[in-house]
């Protein structure tokens, strides 16, 4: 080891036990004799510590890092450079810090695009919320209602989009509630959430009449209607 230059390529590689016997006594022998070479073997001291964090914390550590600078085996004999590189960028951009927290973080659900309040229609006290989300298999439209009351023998609850594209509301089928009165729907819709403008339930009088012709129950507006149409 000849200067304080050999000794800082190997600097990382001792703090990772990583060095031959032979270069490890090198490594103490010029530290001890360095000051500079010291106190650079200092602020790699963390460095150990960063690694045992991403083996230990749960659920499942990242061995990337401590492979990457490790290349594979413990033990191994290091390429030096490589691991001052690495060792250099943990500690002075944080880099290992940051991919430890990233990798820990539980894959986030999808949160909805658009979550609105149902509003009641006239003479009906039904609330609740509709949900849209975009997702790989489309528009997903999830209704969650609360106080729907029950309905006249043949009368359905029915679930309705409307978009300025098309002719009339598109029916998303029957809403079927519990006893209590509540009721979750989903339904996957065509195209993108900037295509429809309202969302609704009706209590349609005949089950077996396919027109939208029986009051609302509960509604919402969707927000960005028409947004970027020219029509
Ligand atoms: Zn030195």
């Amino acid at each position: 080891m000849r200067g304080c230059q050999d000794a800082r390529v190997h600097l990382g590689a001792y703090v990772l036990d990583g060095l031959s016997p032979a270069e490890r006594a090198q490594v103490e022998a010029h530290t001890r004799a360095c000051h500079a070479c010291r106190s650079e073997l200092a602020d790699l001291a963390p460095l150990p510590g960063l690694l045992a964090l991403v083996e230990e914390a749960p659920p499942a550590p990242p061995p990337e890092l401590r492979t990457r600078v490790l290349a594979g085996a413990p033990r191994r004999r290091l390429a030096p450079r490589r691991v001052l590189a690495l060792v250099a960028a943990a500690l002075v951009a944080g880099i290992a810090l940051g991919m430890v927290a990233t990798a820990l973080l539980p894959p986030r659900a999808p949160e909805p695009a658009v979550v609105l309040d149902l509003l009641p229609g006239e003479g009906f006290q039904t609330t609740g919320s509709a949900s849209f989300t975009t997702t790989r298999e489309g528009l997903r439209v999830e209704l969650a209602l609360t106080d729907l009351p029950p309905l006249p023998e043949g009368a359905i609850y029915e679930a309705w989009l409307s978009a300025p594209d098309t002719d009339g509301p598109i029916s998303m089928g029957r809403v079927e509630p519990t006893p209590d009165g509540r009721a979750t729907f989903t339904w996957f819709a065509p195209g993108a959430l900037d295509e429809y403008s309202g969302v609704w339930v009706t209590a349609e009088p005949d089950a077996t009449d396919p027109a939208h012709d029986g009051p609302t129950v509960a509604a919402a507006q969707l927000p960005g209607h028409g947004k970027g149409r020219d029509d």
